[in-house]
């Protein structure tokens, strides 16, 4: 199932996208409960709480008379985001951002966070921080939505715990990160965060095997398979879990592949005026202007 959240008629909704997604019906709720986006449909055991087909449902709605919002509008806390976790982009960056990491990149992950609010939807502007950083990057990534929480869960235990998938870009300003042991700060600024187009249900996609693409300005730039992960997502989520609690609606972002504008040599950032487009198999894309 596809779980979207969206303005329409002046409110916010929470809706069930059809197939195709060409139309999404709303579910009715409480009007302070669609402010929490696809979090209200996750129950407390983290399965998917739909009201029954008595009347539950609202009329569908045109995906295009509707305006998208990132499912989880602003994340109950920070997103957990996974850095340098396929091969070929740990390979691209082994020069620059991880010059002084002595740690052995194969041993453990690298857990960082984003700020909830820097969550903006699959269509919304990102806003380029003029006068703090001129190199402002895009990691085109998988997000996994944890559904039952728990803590210390064994990794073979671990795709129990999935909810679903969405899309994230874990916009980054290289230059903020590499100045900082943390790379909190260069991953959170304000709009640094698009997410969307919705939720797909761990029952419809397989995200241990999906295909991640992500274009600038209509140029292919990085495509992978999540096959290719370094840490995959039970290993990422046992990681994750270890002595913390993981909540349903919990976000982990998973990496992004090589191709990143840092990357590139010599590498290209963004300006004003780039759009970025992100488009992962079995979930759909989302496509955000840099202004
Ligand atoms: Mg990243």
């Amino acid at each position: 199932m596809r779980l979207a959240t969206f303005q329409w008629n002046g409110q916010r909704h929470v809706g069930v996208v059809a197939a195709d997604g060409q139309s999404v019906t709303p579910v009715r709720m409480d009007p302070q409960q669609a402010q929490r986006g696809v979090l209200a449909l996750i129950g407390p055991d983290g399965d998917l709480v739909l009201p029954d087909s008595g009347g539950g449902r609202g009329t569908p709605l045109a995906i295009s008379d509707v305006q998208l919002e990132a499912p989880v509008p602003v994340p109950r806390r920070n997103v957990f985001c996974v850095g340098r976790n396929y091969h070929a982009h740990a390979k691209e960056l082994s020069g620059s951002v991880f010059k002084n990491n002595n740690t052995n990149p194969e041993a453990w992950p690298i857990v960082f966070t984003k700020v909830p609010e820097c969550v903006v939807g699959p269509s919304a502007d990102v806003t380029l921080p003029v006068g703090v950083s001129e190199q402002i990057d895009y990691e085109s990534e998988l997000a996994v939505v944890i559904g039952r929480g728990g803590r210390n869960i064994a990794r073979d235990k671990a795709m129990g715990h999935v909810f679903g998938y969405t899309i994230v870009n874990d916009v980054t300003a290289r230059d903020v990160q590499m100045r900082h042991s943390q790379w909190d700060l260069g991953k959170s600024f304000d709009t640094f965060c698009p997410m969307g187009p919705w939720v797909v249900t761990a029952d419809e996609l397989d995200g241990t095997n999906t295909r991640v693409r992500g274009w600038v300005n209509g140029e292919l730039r990085q495509d992978a398979l999540t096959t290719d992960l370094i840490f995959d997502i039970p290993t990422l989520i046992e990681t994750c879990s270890r002595g913390i609690t993981l909540y349903p609606g919990d976000i982990i972002a998973t990496g992004t592949p090589a191709g990143v504008g840092m990357g590139l040599n010599p590498p290209q950032y963004l300006k004003a005026g780039d759009v970025v487009r992100i488009e992962i198999d079995g979930i759909g894309s989302i496509e955000n202007r840099f202004v």
